[in-house]
C-alpha cells in the first residue's frame, strides 16, 4: 500500500508514519514530490491491520498496490526516475543512444567504433566482452580484456560505456572498467545475478527477457532496486513469438505501457529485436514516437567480418545516416538529440 500525505504535510508527520511502519518489521520507501510525500510500504501488509493510518495527520488517503513489484511501480514513485550514466542522464528530455558493436573483438575495432559513434552523436558505447552465444562453440568474448579496450575507449573519448555481465566474476571485473552494467535477455530472471547486479553500485541496464510478460520483467527489475540500486533503466529488445521473419517481434507497446506502470526509463533495442540491418531505422523511429527514453544500436567498422550479429549490425555510415533522420523526430517528441 501507499500512504499519500496531504500537500506540504509537516516533517514531523512524515516521520511518524515512517516510525510506525517500521515498528512492525516493514520498509517505508519515502518519495518526496514537489508537492505531495508518498510513504510506501514494503513487505506483509497485514502487519498494519490494526493501525488506522487513515487518522494519522497530514495522511491524506490510503491506497492499495496490488502489483508485486513496489519498488518500480510509479504508484511508489510517480515522477519519472532520471538515471545518471557517466556525463550521461536517461530518461530525463534527453534521446540517449547506446551503440557499438555486438562483441568486443580487437583494441582497434572498439576505439574506431568510439569515434565513429561520438561523432555521429551517441553518448554512450556498447560492446560485449563476455557474449552468451546460443552455441557453446561460437565466440564467447574476450572477457577482462576487452572490458580494458572499453574503458580505453571511454578515456579517450568521454563517451561512457556498458558492457554484458553474465557471472558475479564478470560482474567484479566489470566494475572496474565500465559505467554502466547490462543485464542480458537470457538472465533476466537469474534472480541471483540481479541481486549482485543490484550491490555493484552501478547503474543497468535490464534487458526484457525473451519470453517475459511485462509483470516479470517489472518483478526482475524490482530485485535489482531492493538491493538499495535504484538505478535501472529497462530495455524492450523483441520477444518470442511464432513469427521467424525476424529475430524476434519488437514488442513496441512495451513502451507506452511501462510509462504506465513504472518511473524507470526505457530504452529500446531495434537490433536485437529483428535481427536484420534494414529494419533498424524504421523501428528506431517507431521506438522514438512511442516515447522510448533511448535506443541501443549494433554498429560494426565492417560488419561482414563481424563475429557476432553481423547481419543486424549498420555501417557508420548507416548510424550516421540513422542519428540524422532522427533528430528531427526526436524534437517532435519532445527529446533533445
Ligand atoms: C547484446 O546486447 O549483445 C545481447 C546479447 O542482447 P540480448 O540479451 O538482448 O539478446
Ligand atoms: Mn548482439
Amino acid at each position: 500500500m501507499i500512504i499519500v500525505m496531504k500537500p506540504h504535510a509537516k516533517p514531523e508527520s512524515i516521520q511518524k508514519i515512517k516510525s510506525v511502519i517500521e515498528a512492525k518489521g516493514l520498509g517505508a520507501h519515502i518519495s518526496d514530490g514537489r508537492e505531495v510525500t508518498i510513504i510506501g510500504v514494503i513487505g506483509d501488509k497485514t502487519r498494519l491491520q490494526d493501525q488506522n493510518l487513515e487518522i494519522f495527520e497530514d495522511v491524506d488517503k490510503i491506497v492499495p498496490v496490488t502489483e508485486s513489484y513496489k519498488l518500480a511501480n510509479k504508484k511508489f514513485h510517480p515522477e519519472p526516475s532520471i538515471i545518471k550514466v557517466g556525463n550521461t542522464y536517461i530518461g530525463g528530455d534527453s534521446l540517449v543512444i547506446m551503440s557499438g558493436p555486438c562483441a568486443v573483438e580487437s583494441r582497434e575495432q572498439v576505439l574506431a567504433t568510439a569515434h565513429a559513434i561520438k561523432k555521429s552523436g551517441a553518448q554512450i558505447l556498447r560492446g560485449g566482452a563476455y557474449k552468451p552465444r546460443t552455441s557453446p562453440y561460437a565466440f564467447q568474448g574476450l572477457e577482462e580484456e576487452g572490458l580494458r579496450y572499453m574503458k580505453e575507449a571511454r578515456d579517450e573519448t568521454g563517451l561512457a560505456v556498458i558492457c554484458e555481465v553474465t557471472s558475479l566474476a564478470a560482474i567484479e571485473a566489470a566494475v572496474k572498467y565500465v559505467d554502466m552494467l547490462q543485464i542480458g535477455a537470457r538472465n533476466m530472471q537469474n534472480f541471483y545475478l540481479l541481486k549482485e547486479a543490484g550491490k555493484s553500485g552501478l547503474p543497468v541496464l535490464l534487458k526484457r527477457g525473451l519470453s517475459a510478460t511485462i509483470d516479470e520483467w517489472l518483478n526482475a527489475s524490482e530485485y535489482i532496486i531492493a538491493e538499495g540500486n535504484p538505478n535501472v533503466v529497462l530495455c524492450e529488445r523483441g520477444i518470442r513469438t511464432f513469427e521467424t521473419a525476424t529475430r524476434n517481434t519488437l514488442d513496441i507497446s512495451a513502451v507506452p505501457v511501462i510509462k504506465e506502470r513504472s518511473h524507470l526509463p526505457i530504452i529500446v533495442d531495434p537490433s536485437h529485436a529483428t535481427g536484420v540491418r534494414q529494419y533498424v531505422k524504421p523501428l528506431s523511429m517507431s521506438a522514438v514516437a512511442a516515447g522510448a527514453d533511448g535506443l541501443m544500436i549494433e554498429t560494426h567498422p565492417n560488419p561482414a567480418t563481424a563475429l557476432s550479429d553481423g547481419p543486424q549490425s549498420l555501417t557508420f555510415e548507416q548510424f550516421d545516416e540513422l542519428c540524422n533522420e532522427l533528430r528531427p523526430l526526436a524534437a517532435l517528441f519532445g527529446k533533445k538529440f
